[in-house]
């Protein structure tokens, strides 16, 4: 057999090094657990960035996969297929949206968002052309496309990657002020993350996206949701959004949209914004294709039973508590919304980096994300029990720092 070393040190060899994984090589997983190629077992507090919401090898996705696998896999939107009209509509049904634009990444839905939003600016609204912006936040993460990063914060997301694609404007997060300031008549949307995944978990102030959403219909403005991280249960509401009883007039979805089996995003929309795109305008020879639509389809069916959300919220409340108690003990802060949290440990004791590694040493799986944060999103399906025992990982984890 090759050991972990072995195949890290092969894997390192012949790979862009354009990520810092833990040294774990994971061979197979289930539920909430994943075990590595010696055979030791860790908790998942990762989830694939939320994108195992529904844990390893759920078996109804799993078997909606399997399914499909022996019909059909692949006609290209050149023909309909079998299983895209059900997806579109229960995706439609889940968002509360007429019209659903299936694609592949949550960076591909990103960028549709964009190109929807100008052309609707152009054709609808009556913006002057070539002159369309877009507000955008401070600290933001929304995939790393050219235009993406065009008008990302983070310097490693966005250095020397340029020329840069026009047409954006920052404002910090969590101002509705700034928004407002940055408004002129050529603005089309308004681009925000309901909570900010990548950014450390960053949860707006209260009022936030309804304010948002008060500003965008009374100025003419569209509001698009990134519900990638944010969206499909994590927060304890099928979107974060819900919070604040606020249904933007874009939603984009990603991440566990595809079941942790295969990529698939969408955005979703009304016919009055989403129906400006004609045949030949947009497209991925991918987008709505018969596997993703499948699982898909058994996704929306976990959604639509609302025992993950209620899960998320239930345990979420069970993560916070316990978290809050690590605070001078290590942690500095603790921010986020269901099973979902951003966790400041003192910089003065160790870097995200090295509570990771701890808690790797100690079977629990986390990703620090800047600097000191690391977040712990493991998949809802996770046991409270189990969920408890991570926690007390990360708090012996701290007080050997403390003590060392
Ligand atoms: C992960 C993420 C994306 C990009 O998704 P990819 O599938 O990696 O392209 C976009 N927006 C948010 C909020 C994300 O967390």
């Amino acid at each position: 057999m090759t050991t972990s070393a072995e195949l890290i040190e092969m894997s390192e060899r012949r790979s862009a090094h354009n990520y810092h994984p833990l040294p774990v090589v994971i061979h197979e997983a289930h539920g909430a657990w994943v075990t590595d190629v010696e055979g030791k077992r860790y908790l998942d507090c990762l989830s694939g960035y939320s994108s195992l919401n529904f844990g390893h090898g759920h078996p109804k996705i799993i078997e909606a996969a399997r399914n499909q696998l022996d019909n059909l896999t692949l006609t290209s939107r050149a023909f309909y297929h079998d299983q895209f009209a059900q997806f579109c509509a229960g995706l439609g049904d889940l968002t509360g949206k007429d019209l659903i634009l299936p694609m592949n990444t949550g960076a591909e839905a990103v960028e549709t968002a964009i190109k929807v939003a100008r052309k609707w600016g152009y054709e609808v609204k009556g913006v002057e052309p070539d002159q369309a912006n877009i507000i955008v936040m401070e600290g933001n993460f929304h995939g790393r496309t050219t235009t993406i990063v065009s008008f990302s914060t983070d310097p490693e997301a966005h250095d020397n990657f340029g020329p840069y694609t026009p047409g954006f404007r920052l404002v910090p997060y969590g101002s509705t002020e700034a928004i407002r300031q940055a408004v002129d008549p050529n603005t089309v949307a308004v681009l925000v993350e309901p909570i900010q995944g990548e950014a450390g978990v960053l949860v707006p102030p209260d009022g936030y996206l309804s304010e948002i959403r008060e500003l965008c219909t009374a100025q003419g403005i569209l509001m698009i949701a990134d519900e990638v991280q944010s969206g499909l249960g994590r927060t304890g509401q099928t979107f974060a959004c819900d919070y604040e009883g606020v249904v933007p007039d874009v939603y984009v979805l990603g991440k566990a949209l595809g079941g942790g089996v295969v990529p698939v995003s969408a955005i979703a929309a009304n016919r009055d914004v989403l129906g400006i795109i004609q045949p030949g305008q947009h497209g991925s020879t991918f987008g709505g294709n018969p596997l993703a639509c499948a699982v898909g389809i058994a996704v929306i069916e976990l959604l639509n039973t609302g025992e993950f959300q209620a899960r998320a919220a239930k345990l979420g409340e069970v993560l916070h508590a316990r978290l809050r108690e690590l605070i001078g003990k290590g942690v500095v802060e603790v921010r986020g919304r269901g099973l979902w949290a951003g966790v400041d440990i003192d910089p003065e004791l160790a870097t995200g980096r090295e509570v990771s590694k701890a808690l790797m040493a100690r079977s629990v799986l986390a990703k620090d994300t800047h600097g000191s944060t690391i977040r712990l999103a493991p998949p809802i399906v996770v046991s409270e029990e189990d969920l408890i025992w991570a926690v007390n990982q990360l708090a012996d984890a701290l007080y050997e720092l403390t003590t060392a």
